[in-house]
């Protein structure tokens, strides 16, 4: 049965009208995901009860999403609605207002922030005192001709099941046919982009395809698979040395490290700086990130990348009473000089500090300036490998991996989220993989 149509209905006058009759100061949070919802969280536990303060989450969707565990979503090892988590509940219980909406503008002039849902025809003007920004960042698809048309993004839940769909569909398509070169053509995967994320779900796409799919074709030849990662090094970011025992590991899984840039996509596949073409049905884009087009459009000093500056305290350089943090900052890490690594345990950990300041500014206490240094990290490689450096110890393989299934589970937001993610990891060791394409039709997608 095909889904209603819906029209944008005159909604919006009661949303997020509750505060305007308080007199107690608006905090206003952008953005549900690692920095937003843990400010939210943080700041809500230590005023309860002790502090009369209005905080407010505005989100375009009703959940957060846990980014870390997207390549085993996209591949199938864990369920995607595992890593998604309703941001409701979470807020629900600390009287966080929350509110699904889109920002459409900041007028910070006059503390207001226009905000509308995409079910409403009605955009409304809420009023701030205090406005933190963590509106993270998406990908740069748009970077290379062709790219947004023709490459997958891989950042949002959606994503993470069109290429589960995508692959397993390639794979349907292959085995009605014995051309060897069609079969080849169908089956090259490619990841433009060698960070961490990509780095993570080529490794997982490997896997998926030669590891699980390929035995249910047996039509298909075993060399059909080709998975080429596409980036002038892997791991660019890793401030420790992993990155060469990841390479290791890929290429002798049979991963080919194509460093040439990409240079467009199209329908036959993606082209190269270098003139080169390799043919593919999937290309996937996980290479740079640009902040929310809402950020970019402040009359504010920024980074290079567009990214706001901020001091050690998350105040906003240009702007009064404006806070920024996670993706979509850019704040000096004083042990490197540089700016902090966009990634979730730098975001978690601005949150708790920007609690704290934003607690001593309503108290009138002492701010403490934020320092962090990374703790370690982890790049999981499927297979039951993974690279990790955690305060100067190295672990690689098995013993990386169980550290990093362990920690990651250990972080997901609530219980019965744990449960389930250990559920999905524990049916893995005894079952085959769900090799089902879930098929929606166009007219049956909301
Ligand atoms: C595939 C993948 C894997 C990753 N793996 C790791 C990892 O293993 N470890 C790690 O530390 N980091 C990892 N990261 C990085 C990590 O996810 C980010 O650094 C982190 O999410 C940043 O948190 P944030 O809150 O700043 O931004 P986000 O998590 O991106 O949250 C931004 C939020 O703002 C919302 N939003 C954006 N624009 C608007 C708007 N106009 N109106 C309303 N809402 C809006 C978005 O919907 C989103 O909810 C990974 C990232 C990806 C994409």
């Amino acid at each position: 049965m095909a889904a209603p149509q819906t029209t944008p209905l005159p909604i919006g006058g009661r949303v997020l009208a509750r505060p305007s009759t308080s007199l107690a100061p608006r905090i206003m949070i952008l953005g549900g995901g690692f920095a937003g919802v843990t400010t939210a969280l943080e700041l809500a536990k230590r005023t309860a009860g002790v502090l009369p303060v209005d905080i407010t989450l505005v989100s375009e969707q009703n959940f957060f999403l846990f980014t870390p565990m997207l390549a085993e979503a996209a591949t199938g090892a864990v369920e995607t609605r595992h890593v998604l988590y309703p941001i409701r509940p979470l807020c629900g219980k600390w009287g966080v207002e929350f509110g699904e909406m889109s920002v459409e503008a900041i007028d910070l002039d006059r503390r207001r922030v226009i905000v509308r849902h995409r079910r409403s025809a009605v955009r409304q003007r809420v009023h701030y005192d205090k406005l933190v920004l963590a509106l993270g960042a998406t990908p740069t698809v748009d970077i290379a001709p062709g790219a947004a048309e023709h490459a997958l993004p891989f950042k949002e839940a959606g994503d993470a099941m069109r290429i589960r769909n995508h692959v397993i569909n390639l794979f349907e398509s292959a085995a009605l046919t014995d051309d060897p070169w069609v079969q080849r053509q169908l089956l090259t995967f490619i990841v433009v982009g060698a960070g961490h994320a990509g780095t993570e779900l080529m490794a997982a796409l490997e896997e998926l395809t030669r590891g699980i799919l390929l035995s249910h074709y047996p039509s298909i030849r075993q060399d059909s698979v080709r998975l080429v990662l596409v980036g002038s090094t892997i791991l660019p970011q890793t401030v420790t040395k992993l990155a060469a025992y990841a390479q290791e590991q890929l290429l002798a899984r049979g991963i080919e490290h194509e460093k040439a840039r990409a240079a467009a996509v199209s329908r036959e596949g993606l082209t190269l700086k270098d003139g080169r073409t390799i043919p593919s049905q999937c290309v996937i884009w996980t290479a740079g990130t640009r902040v929310s087009p809402v950020v970019a459009s402040l009359h504010l000093p920024k980074a290079r990348d567009d990214r706001l500056k901020v001091n050690e305290f998350f105040e906003v350089e240009g702007a009064r009473d404006v806070y920024a943090l996670g993706d979509n900052a850019a704040q000096i890490n004083p042990h490197t000089g540089a700016p902090y690594v966009a990634t979730a345990q730098v975001a978690i950990r601005q949150a708790r500090a920007l609690a704290d300041v934003l607690e001593a500014e309503l108290t009138g206490g002492q701010k403490k300036p934020f320092r962090f240094r990374v703790l370690g990290e982890m790049v999981p490689l499927s297979r039951r490998t993974a690279v990790a450096d955690l305060s100067g110890v190295k672990l690689v393989g098995f013993p990386a991996w169980f550290i990093w299934k362990t920690i990651y589970m250990l972080k997901l937001p609530t219980l019965a989220a744990r449960v389930r993610v250990v559920l999905d990891w524990t049916v893995e060791l005894f079952f085959e993989r769900d090799v089902s394409e879930l098929t929606v039709k166009p007219e049956q997608e909301t």
